[in-house]
């Protein structure tokens, strides 16, 4: 992993901004970089992923039904959309979007982490309750109960879902 120190950050100017590069292989998909930027003074950070090679715009979709399949290797890069339509939950590209490697377990846990902010954060009764259904549906997605779809779209081609489960088509 390289790293660099004390660079300027692009939002305060102070020069607290840590760079790293990891470089990363994994199966099936090739070398990719991993890449973030970390402000200690004003908590900037963004991360992201590239594949080593050039690919093309790409669709994944996988049927998520036991507990195995907690484990299968995710990378979103920050061009990714993920959704998961049977929940009515995705994650569009923009300027505060991050790349990351994780599994199907790390995809649930982000959007858990988002809905379970929905919810403190609700004046209203009716979304509160709503956001607390959702999140009990998502735990009987991770314990094998309720099977869903996860949608990996990405113009980039710099995503994938890593398993033999999943289908790949080319994105138009
Ligand atoms: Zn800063």
């Amino acid at each position: 992993m390289q790293k660099l120190e004390h660079e300027p950050c692009p939002f305060c100017k102070k020069k607290t901004l840590s760079l790293t590069e990891d470089e990363v292989d994994i199966p099936y998909f090739g070398k990719c970089f991993l890449f973030s930027m970390q402000c200690s003074s004003c908590k900037y950070f963004k991360s992201d992923v590239e594949a080593a090679e050039r690919k093309e715009p790409i669709r994944y979709t996988l049927e998520v039904n036991s507990t195995k399949d907690m484990n299968i290797r995710i990378v979103k890069s920050s061009e990714a959309t993920i959704k998961i339509p049977q929940l009515k939950v995705e994650v569009t590209p923009g300027p505060a979007s991050e790349g990351y490697i994780t599994n199907v377990e790390g995809v649930l846990q982000r959007f858990k982490k988002q809905i379970g902010q929905e919810r403190d954060n609700a004046d209203d009764d009716e979304v509160r309750e709503k956001a607390k259904s959702l999140l009990k549906k998502f735990w009987k997605v991770e314990c094998g109960d309720v099977a869903v779809k996860i949608v990996i779209e990405d113009p980039s081609g710099n995503s994938a879902i890593v398993s033999e489960k999943a289908k790949i088509e080319q994105l138009k």
